[in-house]
């Protein structure tokens, strides 16, 4: 629950942007045309569904257009408002500056709960938000794009594309209005997985400096380390099955929306997701201790914590109790203005939204330009990259016969050497340049300037002096 004298979640943005500018020597006005959010349109429309209109309310709202299109997902949840809309559409400007994704910052939402609808009714709503939304141009290729978030996934997005092309039946670049579509329906490897796979790389880069870790009081690798995440949804999910699987690390604590999973030995976190998918929570699953508190989960023993649901689940109630030394906030705005100061005082690192969770518009943007380009990432130059492979092999391989015991090829390295990069591999290595890149660019503000104390502080001071030359090259 949220604390009482919290600010909003749009005023808590406003409050770290703020602090952020406080150190910044931006010319008179710019600072407040940053800030401020350009426009958020409030729909209302019926859809005849069960024998009567239903009402449903919803959002789009549009930060800042220092770039176009502009981008951000659609949610679809009962607490979609506007302060919410508003404060996601700002982080979006923030988090595409970070990591120079080509957009501005938007973000729309719907109230609605999917799980009162089923899939048929789920469909006629979607696609008349969707056309609300497209006949003002707040979806369009080269305007507005949306994308998945909480409530939504592939199969919405296929619905607002379609809903977009039915609508515009000779526009070419029809596919660009959205990403996160099905493959077979526009989308690109790797998409599905991309804001979890970016919270891995993440982890990766931080893991790799030594001061950095240091600051948190952690050593030695990502094996072994105890991790609880809140949210097994798309992005908690993703992040907790990688890191379990390919980092070595121990996932002891689960939070759903119906309590908690801990297992000190680590869960099983395909098995959890296939319980949830079965049951609808977490509660009843075998092999693991279950507490129906479970936000006191958020105050366990652990080395990393990935809050990967909602907003202000760390608050002024509860920070003082956080134990984590290191946070990474897979979801949006997690930890609210005055939970951030108390962490900062305690010494907990926190790696910041608008970084940690930006893998999606990573990968979002790859789409996006993989549908204007109307080709697939790889289909030119895989076979010819193989091609060349097989030149080095087959003379590796005379090596072998000539030098006999002397030398020998390694195992299966003939086979991952000669195969060319396919979409899925070109994704990846596009995502962990730019998560790799945007920290950089972070730790050095956070090491290199006295008066930046955080990894928060110093990602705003990137993004904001990224969309602040975009303003002034535009000659306002
Ligand atoms: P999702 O709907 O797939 O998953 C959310 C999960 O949180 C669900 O499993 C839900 O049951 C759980 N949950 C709901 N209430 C909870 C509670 N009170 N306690 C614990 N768990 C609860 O959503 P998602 O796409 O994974 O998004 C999660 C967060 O990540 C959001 O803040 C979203 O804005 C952010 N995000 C998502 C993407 C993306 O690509 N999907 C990209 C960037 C940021």
């Amino acid at each position: 629950m949220k604390h009482l004298q919290e600010p909003t979640f749009r005023e808590s943005v406003d409050l770290m942007f703020n602090r952020a500018v406080a150190l910044m020597d931006l010319e008179p006005g710019l600072e407040e045309k940053i800030r401020v959010c350009n426009a958020t349109y409030t729909v209302r429309f019926g859809v005849r569904l069960r024998g009567k209109i239903h009402t449903f309310v919803g959002y789009r709202s549009v930060h800042s257009e220092h770039m176009e299109p502009v981008k951000g997902g659609i949610r679809y949840s009962l607490a979609v408002n506007q302060d919410e809309v508003e404060a996601l559409a700002a982080l979006m400007t923030y988090k595409c500056a970070l990591v120079e994704a080509p957009f501005g910052g938007s973000k729309g939402g719907l109230c609605v709960d999917p799980r009162d609808w089923d899939d048929v009714e789920l469909e006629r709503i979607t696609r008349r938000f969707a056309y609300e939304l497209a006949k003002r141009d707040l979806i369009h290729p080269s305007q507005n794009v949306p994308a998945p978030d909480m409530g939504t996934g592939e199969r919405e997005m296929a619905w607002i594309a379609d809903q977009y092309r039915r609508m515009n039946t000779t526009d070419i670049n029809a596919r660009a209005c959205v990403t996160g579509k099905p493959l077979n329906a526009g989308g690109i490897a790797g998409r599905v997985e991309a804001t979890g796979r970016g919270v891995q790389y993440a982890l990766r880069e931080f893991f790799r400096q030594e001061e950095d870790k240091a600051a948190a009081g952690l050593t030695g690798k990502l094996d072994g380390k105890r991790v609880i995440v809140q949210g097994l949804g798309n992005v908690g999910y993703h992040a907790a099955k990688f890191l379990s699987e390919e980092d070595g690390a121990r996932i002891t604590g689960i939070i759903e929306h119906d309590g908690a999973l801990y297992s000190d030995d680590g869960l099983d976190v395909d098995a959890v997701r296939a319980w949830i998918m079965k049951h609808g929570g977490v509660t009843g699953f075998p092999d693991a201790t279950h507490t129906a508190e479970g936000a006191a989960v958020l105050e366990h023993e652990c080395d990393i914590l990935i809050p990967a649901a909602l907003e202000a689940v760390i608050n002024m109630g509860n920070a003082d109790r956080i134990k984590a030394p290191l946070i990474i906030e897979a979801a949006n705005g997690p930890v609210t203005a005055g939970a951030d100061e108390v962490l900062r005082k305690k010494g907990t690192v926190i790696i910041p939204d608008m970084y940690a969770n930006a893998g999606g518009v990573t990968v979002s943007y790859f789409e996006w330009v993989k549908n204007l380009s109307h080709i697939r990432f790889g289909r030119m130059g895989r076979r010819q990259e193989e091609a060349r492979h097989e030149l080095i092999v087959r003379e590796l391989e005379k090596l072998d016969d000539h030098l006999g015991d002397a030398w020998t090829m390694s195992p299966n390295f003939k086979e991952q050497y000669l195969r060319g990069a396919g979409e899925l591999e070109l994704v990846r290595s596009g995502l962990d340049d730019t998560m790799r890149t945007a920290y950089q660019s972070m730790r050095e503000v956070w090491h290199g300037r006295d008066d930046v104390t955080d990894l928060r502080t110093a990602a705003y001071l990137v993004s904001i002096d990224k969309v602040a030359s975009s303003y002034r090259a535009l000659g306002l």
